[in-house]
């Protein structure tokens, strides 16, 4: 987003040398309290909002909707990497408490175990503590004329029996 008024001053703290303008109010902002996400945020989250996508925000909006929104974010990150994942080739009993009918998809990823988190991280997300018949392939694809691995993954999500069982351990 561009600086179209050049009068703006900065909704904070009204100083005249704005750099940014916020991508959710508009308002002006200066480099001083311009308030950017960390490095990596939301990154396993799939189909995170977009309004959470942004590198710059001004201190209200970061305040209002980015920090719940990472909180939040932290909180399932830390279930997702608890989270039993179970894959296609298991031939031992899992011992499943529910099923979720709903399969989870993540697609055209750079990285195995990045995939798996994700998907761990869907599953968590709904509440459960387990994905099972994990499936995690690779296919090359094809990129200006170059080729190239992306890992494609799906699961379903469950509950499991947590006693006993070993953690995939992200
Ligand atoms: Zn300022
Ligand atoms: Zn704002």
């Amino acid at each position: 987003m561009t600086l179209r008024d050049s009068d703006k001053s900065c909704v904070s703290c009204r100083s005249s040398k704005v750099s940014h303008s916020c991508p959710l109010c508009e308002e002006a902002i200066c480099s001083k309290c311009v308030m950017r996400p960390p490095q990596g945020a939301f990154v396993y989250q799939v189909n995170c909002e977009s309004d959470l996508k942004h590198p710059a925000y001004c201190q209200g909006c970061f305040a209002e909707r980015v920090e719940p929104a990472l909180e939040q974010y932290e909180e399932t990150l830390a279930k997702a990497r608890d989270v039993f994942v179970f894959f296609v080739t298991q031939r031992k009993e899992i011992p499943l408490i529910r099923k979720s009918k709903e399969l989870l998809m993540v697609q055209e990823q750079e990285d195995r175990d990045v995939t798996i988190l994700k998907l761990a991280f869907m599953g968590a997300e709904r509440g459960f503590n387990a994905i099972i018949q994990c499936d995690v392939v690779s296919t090359k694809v094809r990129n200006e004329g170059y080729q190239r691995s992306v890992w494609n993954g799906k699961a379903y999500p469950a509950e499991v029996d947590a006693d006993k069982l070993n953690r995939y351990g992200f």
